[in-house]
């Protein structure tokens, strides 16, 4: 499924197999989740995505042909693919362990085709074998969880900790944070009471409207709406010295606040991209704490469906692709 143009609907397409380059993979899809950021190539927020490009990033598959001088995979074997395609090796950030900041990356779905396809090519150095479990219900953990861990990680370790927009990655990190035994706090849209159900059923022990107070200042919190104006209402809700984290890879204006909000020492972050090592971080965390996902799964000639259904809000959990 690829798209042309931003605010064009995707459209199927018949392409060669191709044979995997040097150093890469070529992979059977047979899943990937759809996450926010698609929505915000495919809506045209995000600047300068490679025309015409696949979308995904959240993609689990099958080694079905391995490139030369490729090492570790075998075919057959199941990996995932993630949002991070390619990074320089060279440059600043690469070299002091933030290759999440590369100045010259690659990001499958957006400069790199991604997995909204029967089959996608992948750089194997950013590819990485998988635990147990349902193709489907491990798709979302490959951006929602890794992103959303980088996230939570720098949410600090604060035991009461608001999640803004209950959707995949913060389904996700609910349960995680419930196991460590934190106290979640579950914000969402006005009204909206089958997410704030969702999240109470995952672990969260409180939820309500991103407007509302919670009953307790928070130590952090993570903004996964791409909603502006919840920077400073996470900013009101959040302790001295607590920090707000904003998840997402883009966000609409945040409207100007009063320095009150940020003084005594809270903090603003935004997250950008993976690291390797978040992944491979977050996989045995996400094992150990017996992650479940909730998907709804679509037919691959049906993604504009799915987008739709995302940007609608019509959604409990994540939504996945089935070639
Ligand atoms: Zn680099
Ligand atoms: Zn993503």
């Amino acid at each position: 499924m690829v798209l042309a143009e931003p605010g064009r609907p995707l459209t199927g397409e018949e392409r060669p197999l191709p044979r995997p380059p040097a150093g890469d993979l070529l992979v059977a899809v047979a899943a990937c989740g759809v996450c926010r950021t698609d929505l915000h190539v495919v809506d045209g927020e995000l600047p300068h995505p490679r025309l015409p490009i696949v979308p995904g990033h959240e993609i689990v598959g099958r080694v079905a042909a391995v490139g030369e001088g490729v090492d570790g995979f075998v075919a057959g074997q199941r990996i995932g693919v993630p949002w991070l395609g390619y990074t320089c090796g060279v440059c600043a950030y690469c070299r002091s362990g933030r290759e999440n900041l590369c100045d010259a990356p690659l990001f499958h779905g957006y400069t790199r085709d991604g997995g909204y396809a029967t089959h996608v090519l992948a750089d194997a150095r950013f590819c990485f074998p998988l635990p147990d479990g349902d193709d489907a219900h491990l798709a979302p953990l490959l951006c929602a969880g890794l992103i959303g861990w980088r996230s939570y990680r720098m949410a600090g370790e604060g035991t009461a900790l608001g999640l803004y927009g209950f959707g995949a990655a913060a389904h996700i990190l609910a349960q995680v944070a419930a196991w460590q035994g934190r106290r979640v706090y579950a914000f969402t849209r006005r009204g909206d009471e089958e997410s704030q159900r969702f999240a109470r059923a995952l672990g969260a022990v409180w939820a309500g409207a991103s407007e509302d107070t919670p009953p307790e200042l928070l130590d952090a919190a993570i903004i996964f709406a791409p909603v502006g104006a919840l920077v400073p209402r996470a900013l009101a809700a959040v302790k001295k010295g607590g920090r707000v984290v904003c998840g997402g890879i883009h966000m609409s204006d945040i409207p100007s606040f009063p320095y009150r909000l940020m003084w005594e020492e809270r903090q603003l972050l935004s997250v950008a991209n993976l690291t390797r090592q978040d992944a491979h971080e977050f996989l045995g965390v996400a094992a150990k704490a017996g992650v479940k996902t909730q998907t709804t799964c679509y037919a691959l000639a049906r993604a504009n469906e799915a987008l739709a259904d995302l940007r609608e809000g019509r959604l409990t959990g994540a939504a996945v692709l089935i070639p």
